[in-house]
C-alpha cells in the first residue's frame, strides 16, 4: 500500500448504501471536511471508516435559520427557586440537584424568597451543588446568594475592597449573601458567558449542522463571545451571526465556521423609524456586503419593511423574520422583490391557543403561512427562534404540517406543508436561506445528517429519534449508536 493511499484514507469515512432523497442509494466519501466523491458504488480505501447506512436517508446537514444561542443557553440554566413551583429547603435543592448535573454552566436560580428557607447562604450551596458556580436571585432583586465556586469564578474574595453588601456570617468570611450590590456583581457577570456546549449537543442531536444566532444587538462582544464557544469546542455547528452596524467593519479573520450574516433590523409597529433613515440603514448594509432581516410580526411592521426594501432595492438574503401576519399584497411583494420569509410553524403548536384569544379573528387565517408563501413563489425557511421557540426542528416540520394548536385546534388548513417542504424549510443555505433541500454533490462541506430510516417511512413520522448520525464539517457530532452505549 502506497504513503499516499494510507495518508489519505486515515482521515476518511465512507457512508455505504445512503438514499438521497429523489436520487436513488449511493456511496458518499468524506475526507477532511469535504465529500471527495459519490457514486453507485465506491470501493473502500485502506483502513477507512465505514458507515453502514443501509439504504436509510442521508440528509445535507439541517439548518436552524433563526435563533439566539446564550439567551437559550442561559434559559436552560435558569431554575425557579421560590413560589409557586419551590415552596421549602427540601424543594429547594431537588430543583437545584436537577440541574446541577452537567458541569459546564453557571447555573442561575430566579424568583427565591425568604418564605422558602432563610438559611441559604454560600455552605448551604456548597453542599448541594459544590461542583458548578452558582448565583440566586431574590425575587426582589436586592439580594443575591453565590456559592464558593461562583465566587471564585467572579474573584470576589479579602484581596478586593468588599462594598458594605458583601455580608460576613458569625465566623468572619463571607455569607456568599449580597445585598444591593445588583450592578457591582453585574459588573463582574458581564464577562461571564453562558456555556454552549449542552445546547450544541442537543442541537447535533436533532440533525442540525447550521445555526444563524439573530441577535438584533449582537455587536464586537457578541461576535468575540462566540468566537471563544467556537474556538473553544463548545460549538460545533456552523454559525452565521446577524447583528448591528458594528459588525459592519469587523476584520474578515473569521474562524472557518463562522460568518458574518445580515444586519438584523428590529421593527416595532408602536415605535417605527423615519422611513428615510431605515432605507439608509439598509442601503449601508448593503455597500458592506450585507444582506438586511427584518423583525416583523405585525401586518403594519411586514409592510414597513417591504416598502423600505422597495425603496432600498433588494440584496440577495435580504429576509423577513417571523412574518406572522401577512396577507396576500405582502406575499405577492414579497414574491416579486425576492424577499425570503423565515417563519416559526411550530408557533401554531406551541402558543396557537393564546393567538385564537389574542389575534383578531380575520387575521387568523394569516397566522404563520405557509403554502401561501410556496404558492406565491416567496422562499420560505424556518428557526426555532429559541429560547422563544423549541428547538426541535422536527417538531416545527411537524407543526407545518399539522398546523394544530396545543388543544387541537387547527389554524391555515391552506397553509399545510407536504412532508418534502416542511423539510426543505430546514435545509437552504445559511447565507441564502429557502428553496429546496442542498443537493448533496463532491466538493462541498460535509455537513450531514444520516437518518435511521428510508424517506418513505421517515415522511410519516418526522421526529428527531429517527437521527442517526450528524456531521459538521466532516467531524461526528452525533452519533445515536454511542449515545445509546454511554447512556
Ligand atoms: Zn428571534
Amino acid at each position: 500500500m502506497s504513503q499516499e493511499l494510507y495518508s489519505r484514507s486515515e482521515c476518511s469515512l465512507l457512508i455505504r448504501r445512503a438514499q438521497l432523497l429523489g436520487r436513488g442509494v449511493f456511496d458518499v466519501r468524506i475526507s477532511g471536511s469535504t465529500i471527495t466523491a459519490l457514486a453507485e458504488q465506491l470501493v473502500p480505501l485502506s483502513g477507512e471508516s465505514i458507515v453502514e447506512a443501509g439504504c436509510n436517508l442521508l440528509l445535507p446537514g439541517l439548518h436552524d435559520h433563526h435563533l439566539h444561542l446564550f439567551a437559550t443557553a442561559a434559559a436552560r440554566a435558569s431554575v425557579v427557586c421560590g413560589p409557586p413551583q419551590v415552596n421549602n429547603e427540601v424543594e429547594l435543592e431537588a430543583a437545584l440537584l436537577k440541574h446541577c448535573k452537567s458541569k459546564s454552566t453557571w447555573l442561575r436560580g430566579v424568583g427565591f424568597h425568604d418564605s422558602v428557607s432563610k438559611r441559604i447562604d454560600r455552605q448551604w450551596l456548597d453542599r448541594v451543588c459544590g461542583n458548578r458556580p452558582v448565583r440566586i436571585q431574590h425575587r426582589s432583586g436586592m439580594m443575591w446568594i453565590l456559592n464558593s465556586c461562583a465566587l471564585s469564578e467572579l474573584a470576589i474574595d479579602e484581596k478586593i475592597e468588599l462594598p458594605d453588601g458583601a455580608e460576613r456570617g458569625d465566623d468572619g468570611q463571607l455569607s456568599g449573601r449580597f445585598y444591593n450590590l445588583d450592578a457591582w456583581l453585574g459588573e463582574r457577570l458581564a464577562k461571564v458567558r453562558p456555556i454552549l456546549r449542552d445546547l450544541s449537543h442537543e442541537l447535533a442531536a436533532f440533525g442540525v449542522t447550521g445555526l444563524t444566532d439573530t441577535g438584533a444587538t449582537n455587536g464586537r462582544a457578541s461576535w468575540s463571545a462566540l468566537e471563544a464557544a467556537m474556538n473553544a469546542g463548545e460549538l460545533r455547528q456552523r454559525l452565521l451571526v446577524m447583528g448591528n452596524e458594528e459588525l459592519h467593519e469587523l476584520v474578515a479573520t473569521q474562524p472557518k465556521r463562522m460568518a458574518l450574516g445580515p444586519l438584523k433590523i428590529y421593527l416595532r409597529e408602536v415605535t417605527l423609524p423615519e422611513l428615510d433613515a431605515l432605507v439608509a440603514r439598509i442601503a449601508t448594509a448593503h455597500q458592506h456586503g450585507r444582506s438586511a432581516a427584518f423583525h416583523c410580526v405585525s401586518l403594519v411592521e411586514l409592510h414597513f419593511a417591504i416598502l423600505a426594501l422597495r425603496e432600498a432595492g433588494v440584496r440577495a438574503g435580504d429576509r423577513i423574520e417571523h412574518a406572522a401576519i401577512a396577507d396576500d399584497y405582502a406575499l405577492d411583494a414579497l414574491a416579486e422583490l425576492g424577499i425570503t420569509v423565515v417563519t416559526q410553524p411550530h408557533f401554531i403548536a406551541e402558543r396557537g391557543d393564546q393567538y385564537l384569544v389574542d389575534v383578531d379573528v380575520d387575521d387568523v387565517p394569516l397566522l404563520y403561512r405557509g403554502a401561501s408563501f410556496l404558492r406565491a413563489g416567496v422562499a420560505l425557511a424556518a428557526g426555532s427562534d429559541a429560547p422563544y421557540g423549541g428547538t426541535d426542528p422536527w417538531s416545527s416540520m411537524r407543526a407545518a404540517i399539522a398546523r394544530r394548536t396545543p388543544s387541537d385546534v387547527e389554524i391555515g388548513r391552506k397553509e399545510t406543508l407536504s412532508p418534502l417542504q416542511a423539510l426543505n424549510l430546514f435545509g437552504g443555505e445559511l447565507q441564502k436561506p429557502g428553496g429546496d433541500l442542498r443537493a448533496l454533490a463532491v466538493g462541498q462541506v460535509a455537513d450531514l445528517c444520516l437518518l435511521a430510516l428510508p424517506w418513505e417511512q421517515l415522511q410519516l413520522d418526522l421526529d428527531a429519534r429517527h437521527v442517526a448520525l450528524t456531521l459538521c464539517d466532516g467531524q461526528i457530532i452525533y452519533d445515536a449508536a454511542a449515545t445509546q452505549l454511554a447512556s
